[in-house]
């Protein structure tokens, strides 16, 4: 039994409460724990995830920013007490506690920091191999959309250049507290076998970033700062624009870059 006051939904922690156990359970078993027996949980709320990742045989640690619901956490999860990390995601040092080990990441956490933490997730992405999260609906479907989509951008390169990205299912306002405005989404990010890829990975991003900021020109315009050789530029592959090029084109593309002379 629950033996405290239900936490407050505040609206600057992006609080909406997921009120359906079955979804609940089943966002809590769309990770597979071979890689990894460790996952971090952002943004427990009162723990309506935590519970059903508390039954299955796995590490879970959990972080959250919001004191309220940290206090509501050790009253009703005593068994988590000692994993509970009450810090902002974003800004903390995972490596305090994992020290250099894997874990995997799951959340329903705030629509407002969600690109912001699959960014960090990408960072870390030598420790994680697997992620799923809600998201805004559009949000999930755009980190999956492939080339040739109107949605495909940034996030669906840099993400798929690492992991294989999957939108599971759709999640209606309905089922939170208080409802949000809009749809959400479940996916899941599982790390490729080979993650290392065969280009200067920081220059990659660089040219993703530069490429999608002008998404309607033609790599040719929007890569200009790069300075392209003539003989570069030539290259027909600066003739499409970013949402018609693929990860391995992306790829192929920072390697002319690098050597271009
Ligand atoms: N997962 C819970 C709560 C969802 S609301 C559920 O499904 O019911 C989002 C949660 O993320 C809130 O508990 C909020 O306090 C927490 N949160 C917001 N910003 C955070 C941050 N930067 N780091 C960690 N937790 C955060």
């Amino acid at each position: 039994m629950k033996n405290n006051q239900p936490v407050r939904a505040k609206k600057h922690l992006g609080q909406h409460f997921l009120t359906d156990q079955t979804i609940a359970h089943d966002i809590a078993h769309t990770l597979d724990f071979s890689a990894s027996k460790n996952v971090l949980e952002i943004g427990p709320g009162m723990g309506v995830l935590t519970e059903y990742l508390l039954e299955q045989d796995i590490q879970t640690y959990v972080i959250e920013i919001d004191p309220e619901s940290v206090i509501y956490l050790k009253e009703n999860y005593p068994a988590l007490s000692n994993n509970i990390i009450e810090k902002d995601f974003l800004k903390y040092d995972l490596n305090e506690v994992f020290k250099g080990a894997s874990f995997s990441i799951i959340g329903n956490f705030p629509y407002n920091i969600s690109t912001q933490i699959v960014f960090k997730t990408l960072e870390m992405r030598a420790q994680i191999p697997q992620f799923s999260g809600m998201f805004q609906k559009e949000v999930a479907q755009r980190i999956c959309a492939k080339e040739g989509s109107k949605v495909y951008g940034i996030l669906s390169v840099l993400a798929q250049a690492f992991y294989h990205a999957e939108y599971l299912f759709t999640v209606p306002p309905q089922v939170f507290n208080p409802p949000p405005k809009v749809e959400s989404g479940v996916l899941r990010l599982t790390r490729k076998d080979n993650f290392k890829l065969d280009c200067d990975e920081t220059l990659l991003f660089k040219v993703v970033k530069t490429a999608f900021n002008q998404r309607r020109k033609t790599m040719r315009n929007s890569l200009k700062t790069f300075n392209l050789s003539d003989n570069l530029k030539a290259n027909t592959i600066f003739d499409q624009r970013p949402e018609q090029l693929s990860v391995s084109d992306f790829i192929a593309l920072t390697n002319l870059l690098e050597n271009d002379q």
